[in-house]
């Protein structure tokens, strides 16, 4: 275990970044800011990171230069719906197919769907429901991606989700995914934080190969170093394989109060895990771990990488 390595980094802040085996404008596909001071942070720690496009998620439309006074790379805002008028169907769509279509006309690519197991327990809505329909149909029509949300970490079903009747189980989650790439071929969907699912990627492989408009992102940094580096290799053997379906997002959550070096940490482990094969003390504090945090870096190589942080996005996203 190479504590040296967090402690070096620590001691700056992690503002000095490890060399990248790329040499590239990265994009990540997964972040969340708000008209804040503090989106100002997660914007210096991208750049000093060699990322120079955000995609911004946000509860609604937010012109993306109020996000980003000054900063010189590209945001892409993602909004989400507007579930306040869900027993009104009519009033629904309409008011979500507006948002839409706004979103579309001032630059979006992507309109973001968070179908938590929580967003279920208080909504019971489920991706597949008919009120969305119409709202995906003119998404498809546009152009315009998802970027989705379903489901949770296993750990989450044993500790949090145990009240079945109102989360569902871990299972229960992925019909609802299934159904919409089924019905909407041409809307590109990314499901987050590797489909939800780091912890079995063979259900992974198995989404993968059944639905050719079916990507995923690396977001949630505890997460992602958790699982995937729990079964290093087959981590490793599963993005080379996927490698023209995987996008590099971190899902750094923009919060008040916060200093730069939230969102430099969390760059900073990415960049470990993707990119080394060191085995170091995460500075991500992770609740949902048994002991302290540890970094098992995947060493993945250097052509991955370059559709992992650039090229995928490029396609995917049509930027
Ligand atoms: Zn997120």
């Amino acid at each position: 275990m190479d504590f040296a390595v967090t402690e070096r980094a620590a001691a700056r802040d992690f503002t000095e970044p490890p060399p990248s085996k790329v040499d590239l404008a990265a994009i990540d596909v997964h972040t969340h800011a708000a008209v804040m001071p503090e989106t100002a942070h997660l914007l210096h720690a991208a750049r000093l990171y060699g990322i120079e496009t955000l995609v911004v998620i946000t509860r609604e439309w937010i012109e993306p230069a109020r996000l980003a006074d000054g900063w010189d790379g590209r945001i892409l805002v993602a909004p989400q719906l507007d579930y306040r008028q869900l027993d009104d169907a009519d009033a629904f769509v309409r008011t979500n197919v507006a948002r839409v279509e706004q979103a579309h006309q001032l630059g979006a690519r992507l309109i973001k769907f968070w179908f938590t197991p929580r967003f279920y327990a208080t909504t019971r809505l489920r991706l597949d429901d008919a009120r969305l329909e119409p709202i995906f149909a003119r998404m498809e029509a546009l152009g315009l991606g998802a970027l989705v949300h379903v489901s949770d970490p296993d750990v989450w079903f044993e500790r949090v989700y145990t009240d079945r009747s109102l989360y569902g189980s871990k299972e229960e989650q992925y019909p609802q995914l299934e159904a919409v790439l089924a019905r909407h071929r041409g809307i590109r969907i990314i499901a987050a934080h590797m489909g939800g699912d780091p912890e079995h990627l063979d259900h992974l492989q198995a989404l993968l190969d059944r639905h050719p408009n079916l990507f995923l992102d690396t977001s949630a940094t505890k997460w992602m170093v958790r699982e995937l580096g729990r079964q290093r290799e087959a981590a490793r053997q599963f993005i080379v394989r996927n490698a023209d379906r995987i996008l590099f997002g971190t899902d750094q959550v923009v919060t008040a109060g916060s200093s730069l070096v939230r969102y430099t940490s969390r760059y900073w482990t990415h960049r470990l895990f993707w990119e080394t094969d060191r085995v170091c003390p995460s500075p991500v504090e992770d609740p949902d771990c048994d002991g302290m945090p540890v970094i098992r870096g995947l060493d993945l190589p250097e052509e991955v990488l370059v559709r992992l942080y650039r090229t995928n996005a490029t396609r995917v996203l049509g930027i």
